[in-house]
């Protein structure tokens, strides 16, 4: 490891270690995907890591009158990783979804007939994401790993791409910016990482088949809630996770949830089960009830992500509360 201008660079391997040390008491649960644009990979020479984040920046706080460089980390193209600031400052990346997320700058310009990403890059850029959501107990999808490109530049909202944007992290990044691209080009490359990282730990107490996780996902109702080395409250604690959090199930054992590749637990006794699901129609209404009598409640966009938490004659509740949509217009 390197330090200078109070920049930490490492490799990604001693990156690796460098996290699993690493105490952050912020709650994180959206690792936020960028490129630089500007510099871009003619800007690198192989040796300048040190004089690129300086005049990053202080172009940041002098031009932008930050407290500091926008981003926690910056990827370069030799998969060089550096620490830009503090895991307990919140970033300036996206506005609005900044307190509790990590700003990634990854180094280059990855739109569409820009910088080719070289190997060691994409390599990191991969990895690093994994380290992130093992270290955050966070689900590998495109709620949990973002664009910027896919919230709106005034208001903040999610809009998935509508409205007024950037390309960032790039029209080319990993075969494009948008949710589609990610969820086919990016965050499976990153579940393989994730694969690789478990297989890399201490052997886990309980020997699990590995396979993917179902459709399902589940949220926690518990304050606290532990998370297991096994399928019991025999078994050691592994970490645990405050009400909200969402887990992806992989299978289910006499009352217990398998929530990651590795043998990790949760007692289903905690857990709301949810199926994910996207709206498919160009406006949906939302109902009080589970048929078309019921009284509107509202109206749900083309794209917008929903969990289902039930379904009953063609209709599915997308709240703990009685919201219905029908069915056919979800993915
Ligand atoms: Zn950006």
């Amino acid at each position: 490891m390197e330090k200078q201008f109070g920049f930490y660079l490492m490799d990604i391997d001693e990156f690796a270690n460098w996290l699993a040390a690493e105490h952050v008491s912020r709650v994180i649960n959206l690792i936020q995907n960028h490129h630089t644009f500007l510099p871009d990979y003619t800007h690198f020479t192989g040796s300048n890591h040190f004089a690129r984040l300086k005049s990053m920046r202080d172009y940041h706080m002098v031009n932008n009158g930050w407290s500091n460089i926008a981003q926690t980390l910056t990827t370069f193209p030799d998969g060089k990783v550096a620490v830009c600031r503090p895991f307990n400052d919140v970033p300036v990346g996206i506005k609005g979804h900044n307190s509790k997320g990590i700003c990634i700058e990854h180094f280059g310009n990855f739109d569409l007939g820009k910088d080719q990403m070289l190997p060691a890059h994409r390599n990191t850029i991969l990895k690093l994401n994994a380290l992130l959501c093992r270290k955050f107990n966070l689900a590998v999808d495109a709620e949990h790993i973002v664009y910027h490109h896919w919230y709106d530049l005034n208001n903040g909202l999610r809009l998935n791409g509508k409205g007024s944007t950037k390309s960032c992290p790039g029209t080319a990044f990993f075969g494009g910016n948008k949710v589609e691209d990610a969820e086919a080009g990016f965050i499976p490359l990153i579940k393989k990482e994730m694969l690789v990282l478990g297989a890399q730990t201490p052997a886990p107490d309980v020997v699990v088949e590995v396979k993917p996780a179902t459709a399902e996902i589940g949220i926690v109702t518990a304050t606290s809630l532990n998370v297991r080395k096994g399928p019991g409250t025999a078994f050691a604690i592994a970490a645990s996770l405050s009400a909200g959090a969402n887990v992806n199930i992989y299978e289910s054992v006499n009352g217990w949830l398998r929530i990651s590749d590795k043998s990790e637990w949760l007692s289903e006794r905690y857990v709301i089960k949810a199926r994910k699901a996207r709206v498919t129609a160009e406006s949906l209404n939302i109902r009080s009830g589970p048929a078309s009598g019921f009284s509107t409640l509202g109206s749900l966009a083309k794209d917008t992500s929903v969990l289902v938490y039930e379904t009953r004659n063609g209709w599915s509740r997308i709240d703990i509360n009685e919201k219905w949509v029908s069915s056919q217009y979800l993915s």
